[in-house]
């Protein structure tokens, strides 16, 4: 089984000390996407990456994090972007999160999606209560030319077919297997079949317990997502899908590629 990770946080700090130990659980495991959230990240997940090529790296500020920022944060970011084979990530919009300003949430956005745009770098975006404002960001701003991820897709069914005509990819997460995201599963039945990924985003979107094979407990005694859950992921998406799993994995794997590519 060649199997991808399309989004997760290998750099998050309940993982310290334990990236090799965790790579080596990942069996089957070809390359997966880290994504660093805010400044301070990066440099960690430029370390992850090297020496590690089953580590593509990802560099944005999420919309958690923008607050944070500094002064120099754009060149920050042109300048892992410069150094490092990379993608543009996890960047996004959140009207969840009520305590962070949308107006510099929709700023930062637009700004790090031009970045990926004029480089043509495959970008991670998260959404949260903003979908249809999101479709409208990127029909007016424009995406990169190779597509775009939306990353854990939470929009409805009815959204999919506008967001695949802008390119997008849509991963599935293992939260999606809770008994109450039913709709959210829903939606992947209208994933296009060339537009389908998976991830764990771990160390977060934990699996429900039935379906987690991989306990881990961070350093508060928190249960933490490990990121070899993603062979779980495939199995009971496929089941899912009602696809055998193989093929589901050959065509998650061209998917992939395709956004991915040369990275
Ligand atoms: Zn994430």
């Amino acid at each position: 089984m060649r199997l991808y990770d399309a989004h997760n946080h290998l750099q998050a700090p309940c993982f310290d000390g334990l990236h090799n130990e965790l790579l080596e659980d990942c069996e089957g495991l070809q390359r997966m996407v880290v994504n660093g959230c805010l400044e301070s990240d990066w440099p960690r997940v430029a370390a992850l990456a090297d020496g590690r090529p089953r580590v593509l790296p990802s560099f944005g500020y999420h919309p958690w994090f923008i607050h944070l920022r500094t002064p120099d944060w754009r060149r920050n970011l042109e300048g892992f972007l410069d150094q490092y084979p990379s993608a543009v990530g996890e960047i996004g919009i959140d009207r969840w999160k009520t305590d962070i300003s949308y107006d510099d949430q929709e700023e930062v956005f637009l700004t790090q999606l031009a970045m990926a745009t004029e480089r043509n770098l495959p970008v991670s975006i998260h959404c949260l209560k903003a979908w249809g404002r999101l479709l409208e960001l990127l029909q007016e701003n424009g995406v990169p030319k190779r597509g775009f991820l939306l990353h854990s897709y939470g929009g409805s069914p009815e959204m999919v077919s506008a967001f695949a005509r802008l390119g997008a990819y849509y991963s599935f997460s293992g939260y999606f297997l809770r008994e109450a995201k039913g709709r959210h599963r829903e939606a992947f039945r209208e994933v296009p079949t060339d537009r389908l990924l998976i991830e764990t985003d771990a160390p977060d979107m934990q699996l429900p317990s039935q379906f987690n094979e991989h306990l881990l407990e961070g350093p508060e005694g928190r249960a933490v997502n490990h990121p070899a859950n993603i062979r779980v992921v495939y199995r009971e998406l496929a089941k899912f899908l009602e696809e055998p799993e193989e093929r589901l994995t050959k065509r998650v794997e061209e998917n992939f590629l395709s956004l991915f590519d040369g990275l």
